[in-house]
C-alpha cells in the first residue's frame, strides 16, 4: 500500500497493489494543465485507489477531468473518460517509487528526452494505441 497526500495534506490517497502502468505523458492536455513539457503518471484502475482524506475539487480542461486539492491546488489525479482508471501525478509517490517504463504522446513532445526507453508516437498497444514510436 502506498499512499500520495497533496502538499498541504487535506487530501489523502492510498493505492493498493502494483500500477497498471508507469510513464512520462507528453500530451497537450498535461502541458497545458500542469505548466510543464510533460507529465510523470502512475496509473492505476479506480478500485485500488481510495480517498481516505479530504475532498478534492475536480476540473476540466478538455474532456480529461482531473482532480485538485482545492487548499493548496496540487495537481493530484486524472481520471481519462470511460477508461476506469486513474493517472496519478508521479511528483506525489515516495522518493523512490516511480518507475517508469516508457514515454507516451510523444508527438506532442517540446523536446526529445533521450533515454532508453521507448518513446511512443501515440499510445502503446496496452492502451489501444498503434504501438508506433518516434526516432528519438
Ligand atoms: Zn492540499
Ligand atoms: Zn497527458
Amino acid at each position: 500500500m502506498v499512499t500520495v497526500q497533496c502538499y498541504c495534506g487535506a487530501v489523502r490517497m492510498e493505492l493498493t497493489g502494483e500500477p497498471l502502468a508507469q510513464f512520462y505523458c507528453h500530451c497537450e492536455d498535461c502541458q497545458a494543465v500542469h505548466g510543464a513539457a510533460y507529465l510523470p503518471a502512475v496509473m492505476y484502475r479506480i478500485p485500488a485507489t481510495r480517498l481516505v482524506a479530504g475532498e478534492p475539487a475536480y476540473w476540466k480542461l478538455k474532456t480529461t477531468v482531473r482532480a485538485f486539492c482545492r487548499e493548496c491546488g496540487t495537481r493530484l489525479y486524472a481520471e481519462p473518460p470511460g477508461l476506469g482508471i486513474r493517472s496519478i501525478t508521479a511528483l506525489l509517490l515516495h522518493q523512490g517509487l516511480f518507475k517508469p517504463t516508457f514515454h507516451i504522446q510523444c508527438q506532442h513532445a517540446l523536446l526529445p528526452i533521450k533515454d532508453t526507453l521507448p518513446h511512443f508516437k501515440g499510445f502503446p498497444a496496452m492502451f489501444g494505441g498503434s504501438d508506433e514510436q518516434v526516432s528519438w
